[in-house]
């Protein structure tokens, strides 16, 4: 798998690969299956691996994909890369992001974009690109990325793998290099549901070290996707499920390619046995604004800590500590990093903090309960990932814009539900779709078992 990961260099999935590590994690997987050590504790034991970049590592560098941390070091492992190794997987490096893992490309990446394997002039998605490029061009089987608003659930869409974000609080959140901290959520991809939850089990479980860790139990989420509930039969595993279909998920705006796509993915979850009803989230179109709020209004405050005092790059030539604070910033962020701070410096300032922040912490919790209602007739939600599939890179220089393309990931990231993205087929350009299906609080393993059942 090296060689391959070196042979698809161009792919620039990766931004620090080392071998001595991997190999030496490899070996004391053999080491310990040799022995005979394998058990329910080593799930994973010898199965490759590499962590989107907002994961910090002792034994890789930890750059967030930005200029600022550059030449950063953690000398500790985030709770969910120390879970995934004591499950015995092997860490082969360190995967492409963009800045901060604000932006839904990848090419706000500080150090290069991803590409997509299917059409490599193409986005791979982002932020956690890299991710779903390793996966995808099978260079890992498996990988970790981060969704706070989608970064999990539209690079697997835009790359044909799968990745599911799991509810707020299932995994910790220690050691991620913060973007927005009351969104933020660890969340594998890999090929398959049924990987994916392979590697769930692994990351979740409440952590005393992350204070919004939840103290939930963990189901046995492998056995949770493959098992057939009751009523349900081998021809009609989904048989007695419920899936609304919200219907401003589905009004224009979504490519042709893309919403053809996802009715024949949801034709087919009816002939596994599931009922589609329509149901409704009104404020779908205000998760824009309230999520472009809450977001930088996080970021800026916890993007402060970059003053390049403690750790991150400092600038080399300045007069007093302000101007060492100004330069280092300046030169450490990127332009959307830079952006994104000062929208959040804006809305939480005196005089604006009424009309804005307050304003969209209130809408959040609209949006919020509007799931609550729509799960009283469904029990899962479905709909696109994404309004079009992978765009050519370089070929969006509005932000806005780009903001827009998130409409569909910004409702559960708001919430707090977990979300999937299963391969659904191919829209325009021959380029990937994915389905989304939202579930309802903590119920993962709904979304795991039903993307196995369309897989
Ligand atoms: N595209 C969204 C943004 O730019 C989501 C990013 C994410 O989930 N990390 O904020």
């Amino acid at each position: 798998l090296l060689a391959r990961v070196a042979a698809h260099e161009s792919l620039g999935a990766f931004l620090a690969v080392d071998e001595e590590v991997a190999l030496a994690q490899a070996g004391a997987a053999d080491l310990w299956r040799a022995r005979g050590i394998q058990g329910a504790g080593h799930r994973l034991l010898g199965v490759p691996i590499a962590h989107k970049d907002i994961f910090v590592t002792r034994d890789f560098p930890s750059t967030a994909g930005s200029k600022m941390l550059a030449d950063y070091h953690s000398p500790f492992d985030a709770t969910v890369v120390s879970r995934l190794a004591a499950a015995g997987a092997v860490t082969l490096g360190k995967l492409n992001c963009d800045e901060f893992a604000m932006g839904g490309s990848n090419e706000n990446s500080a150090y290069r974009p991803a590409r997509n394997p299917w059409d490599v002039t193409r986005i791979p998605g982002g932020s956690s690109g890299g991710s779903a490029v390793a996966v995808a061009a099978r260079l890992v089987p498996a990988t970790t990325g981060t969704d706070t608003g989608g970064s999990v659930r539209q690079p697997a869409s835009l790359t044909g793998v799968t990745g599911i974000k799991p509810t707020y609080g299932r995994c910790s959140r220690y050691g991620m290099i913060a973007f927005a901290s009351s969104l933020d959520q660890a969340g594998p991809m890999a090929r398959s549901a049924l990987d994916c939850a392979h590697l769930l089990q692994a990351m979740s479980g409440f952590d005393p070290r992350d204070a919004t860790s939840a103290e939930q139990p963990v189901p046995d989420f492998v056995a949770e996707t493959t098992t057939l509930r009751p009523g349900a039969s081998a021809e009609r595993p989904l048989a007695g499920l419920r899936i609304g279909l919200p219907k401003e998920f589905f009004g224009e705006g979504v490519a042709p390619g893309v919403l053809g796509t996802v009715r024949a993915a949801l034709a087919e979850l009816e002939k596994l046995g599931a009922t589609l009803v329509e149901v409704s989230l009104p404020r779908t179109e205000l998760s824009i604004p309230v999520y472009y709020i809450i977001a930088p209004a996080e970021a800026s405050s916890n993007l402060s800590r970059y003053d390049g005092v403690r750790y991150g790059h400092r600038a080399k030539s300045y007069k007093d500590l302000g101007e060492m604070y100004r330069a280092s910033r300046s030169e450490g962020f990127g332009p959307e990093v830079k952006r994104r701070i000062m929208i959040g410096t804006y809305v939480l300032s005196h005089g604006y903090y009424d009309a804005y922040y307050l304003q969209a912490q209130k809408l959040r919790r609209m949006i919020a309960d509007d799931f609550q209602a729509a799960f009283k007739d469904c029990d899962l939600i479905a709909g696109p990932v994404a309004p079009t599939v992978a765009r050519p890179i370089g070929s969006q220089t509005d932000p806005v814009a780009e903001y827009l393309a998130d409409i569909f990931t910004l409702p559960a990231s708001l919430a707090g539900l977990p979300g999937i993205s299963v391969p659904a087929g191919f829209g325009e350009h021959g380029m990937p779709v994915g389905l989304q299906l939202i579930g309802n609080y903590w119920q993962e393993s709904a979304l795991l078992h039903a993307g196995h059942a369309l897989q």
